[in-house]
């Protein structure tokens, strides 16, 4: 199985530089930017530099993290999305990344499910008719909290169905998967053409609800049903890329260097008892 970084886990003790020639050195296939890195790095250098490392490099870009809250918006709020989605589609194609991760927003008070399933089937479809024009893939990142609109992975797998386009999957996030209460049976049923991005990581033993990105550790250290979820995932036939990607301080106190070997050990750890 290819190995892809993401930049989540050094979010506050490196950059696009130091991430890149590190996930090189360790041998990954591919990186997942984070926005505020990105931007921070065009800050100091252009595309054409990011486009000159990847055409001498090993390392691949695999997707931008990520286009927020992208539903429950309207006029205004809105067009606003479609502007920055649009950004990121440009800076994509331009160095040969083809997924965008999209998130949606928070709950507002007394929105039903059938509502929040209308809207954001309408509000991806906008953003999917851009994205088509870029060919870029457009991938859901369920968030797993009571308070947020698309939390758990059958209703984000029933809006990806109900659209239909090639063009949008979702990310299957073990951690969300997880805080959310998704079920493996579900996974299970899934067709695995639309998993387009999997993000592996482990959890603090703590009461669902009180779990935050904070509360993420090394793939295999934390109490996640990972070989669970690893079964279902070869069951169905996924055969994409898995990314390892934390948000823990803790982590973030270590040598960029440092996290970003262990990171790619405790992911092959975890993954090797299943996909070689
Ligand atoms: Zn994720």
């Amino acid at each position: 199985m290819l190995i892809g970084y993401n930049q989540a886990t050094t979010l506050k003790s490196s950059n696009v530089e130091t991430d890149l020639k590190y996930a090189e050195k360790y041998g990954y296939d591919f990186i997942e930017f984070q926005m505020g890195q990105l931007n921070d790095y065009f800050g100091r250098k252009s595309i054409s530099d990011l486009k000159e490392f990847f055409s001498q490099s090993n390392i691949k870009p695999y997707s931008l993290n990520a286009l927020e809250y992208f539903n429950l918006k309207k006029g205004e709020e809105f067009e606003k999305i479609k502007n920055e989605f649009l950004k990121m589609c440009k800076i994509s194609k331009e160095i040969a990344c083809d997924s965008i991760i999209i998130v949606p927003s928070p709950k507002k008070d007394s929105i039903s499910e059938d509502e929040i399933k209308k809207d954001s089937i309408d509000s991806i479809n906008i953003l999917a008719d851009i994205g088509e024009q870029y060919g870029i893939k457009l991938a859901i990142e369920l968030i797993g909290l009571e308070e947020f609109s698309i939390n758990n992975f059958s209703q984000c797998y029933e809006i990806v169905q109900e659209i239909n386009r090639n063009n949008v999957g979702m990310v299957m996030d073990c951690f969300h998967f997880y805080t959310g209460g998704s079920k493996i049976e579900d996974l299970r049923k899934a067709d695995s053409e639309k998993i387009f991005v999997f993000h592996i990581d482990d959890s603090k033993d703590l009461p669902l609800n009180e779990l935050r990105d904070s509360d993420r550790l090394w793939p295999g250290d934390g109490v996640i049903p990972l070989d669970k979820i690893l079964g279902a995932l070869k069951f169905i036939g996924f055969d994409g890329v898995v990314t390892v990607e934390l948000f823990n301080p803790e982590y973030w106190k270590w040598e960029p260097e440092k996290a970003i070997k262990v990171a790619k050990e405790k992911t092959e750890d975890v993954i090797n008892r299943f996909y070689k």
